[in-house]
């Protein structure tokens, strides 16, 4: 049985406070002018890379740290909690897993050692499609077996990280849905390198946070027949997989935003004087980021259980998955708290409160809307019937 301990180690709190202390040489005003910009944080992302933290899940065999995810999830929840954005380097640490547990020896000693050293970035997932949100085992883009290659046709949306990105871990159909037994069955992953694609662009999609997000368009693109992971047609099941550390990295950063709107919301309630005195005296101000705080605090137990049953081996996508919702929805109540507490200084962008609430929102939505979370509880972990 996993041990789940309530505290940190002292080698994570070690980790803890080096990132942070990292972290405090991209100030918010660094943050800001990106987002204005909706630039990539290259310098950010380039010296997390040197210092190894992106590499933290990849074994030492390769070049990286060997840590577990809970380590992984704090170095990203120490990220947002420094006022940061970690969505511009995460998806490296959970994609990861797919190749780590489904890739070919060959694949690993070709792609892990480069990802690990910074020589080459993966931050590209593509699953969602414009037909095929929620419900991935809709999804219409194909790879077609032909010789020594696949070749890609269709459409992605909302495909963040593309233009940043050597390579990609995409997901298409290689049997149609007609010829299979369950819907599940039929899709593969594979690990593609999109530099100099051809047939293949990527057009930004401006949403309402600095996300670097892309519509992708496959015209005939051919692949290498070698960049499948794993078995054809094993595809939703090697992504599943690697759902539950998904949900517990999301759950860092939610942690982390959480944190940020608290320490941001109290000590803005300390200084701001109106009638007298500082506003935090006031209940109507001071106990919402009370309540705020105590939601973020309990959730972060379900994100330490979580995390414990993932790295002893155990099933855990009850846990990650409450988490995932726990969390998010903490940090969106500590966000409401934060951003009333400021006034119409909330507002105002030099406060960071207004960047910091759209980005904490989008997990509310994504990776996984929190709607399917309580599907998932509702109908797997409580066998109530099924909406889909
Ligand atoms: C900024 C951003 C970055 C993203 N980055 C990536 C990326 O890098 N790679 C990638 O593949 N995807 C990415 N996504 C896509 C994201 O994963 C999807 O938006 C998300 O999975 C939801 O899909 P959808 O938007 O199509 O919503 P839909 O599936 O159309 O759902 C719409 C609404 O209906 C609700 N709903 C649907 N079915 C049910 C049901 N049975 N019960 C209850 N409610 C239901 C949903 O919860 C939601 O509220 C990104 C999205 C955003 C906004």
């Amino acid at each position: 049985m996993a041990e789940i301990r309530i505290s940190l180690t002292e080698q994570q709190q070690v980790l803890k406070k080096a990132v942070y202390e990292l972290c405090k040489l991209y100030p918010s005003e660094y943050w800001r002018e990106l987002d204005e910009k909706r630039a990539y944080p290259e310098a950010f992302v380039q010296e997390l890379t040197k210092a190894g933290y992106l590499a933290a899940l990849i074994p030492e065999q390769y070049g990286g740290g060997g840590l577990g995810i809970l380590e992984a999830g704090l170095i990203l929840e120490e990220i947002n909690r420094s006022g940061g954005n970690a969505a511009a380097c995460h998806a490296q640490m959970y994609i990861m897993g797919t190749v780590l547990r489904h890739g070919s020896e060959e694949q690993k000693a070709r792609y892990l050692p480069k990802i690990a050293s910074g020589a080459l970035r993966l931050q590209a997932f593509g699953v969602t499609e414009p037909n095929a949100g929620s419900d991935t085992t809709k999804l219409q883009t194909t790879a077609v077996r032909n010789g020594d290659t696949y070749v890609v046709n269709g459409q992605k949306i909302f495909i963040s990280r593309v233009l940043q990105s050597d390579l990609m871990l995409l997901l298409a159909r290689t049997t149609p849905l007609s010829e299979v037994r369950r819907r599940t069955e039929g899709l593969s992953v594979f690990l593609i390198d999109i530099r100099d694609l051809k047939g293949f662009s990527a057009r930004p999609l401006r949403t309402m946070l600095n996300h670097h997000t892309n519509v992708l368009f496959f015209d005939n693109v051919a692949i290498p027949a070698d960049s499948l992971i794993g078995e054809e047609g094993k595809g939703f099941a090697y992504i599943l997989d690697g759902m539950n550390a998904e949900r517990i990295l999301i759950a860092s950063e939610s942690l982390g935003d959480g944190r940020w709107f608290i320490e941001k919301a109290v000590k803005y309630s300390k200084e701001r004087v109106i009638f007298d005195k500082p506003i935090g005296a006031n209940q109507g101000v001071q106990f919402p980021i009370a309540k705020a705080h105590m939601a973020v605090e309990a959730a972060d137990l379900m994100r330490l259980k979580a995390a414990a049953l993932f790295d002893a081996g155990e099933p855990c996508g009850a846990e990650a998955n409450m988490a995932k919702y726990l969390t998010a929805e903490a940090a969106w109540e500590a966000a409401n708290a934060c951003l009333d507490c400021h006034g119409g200084y909330g507002f105002a962008t030099e406060f960071d409160v207004e960047r910091k609430f759209r980005e904490s929102r989008l997990y509310k939505t994504a990776p996984i809307n929190n709607n399917l979370v309580l599907a998932y509880v509702g109908q797997h972990v409580l066998g109530m019937p099924r909406s889909y």
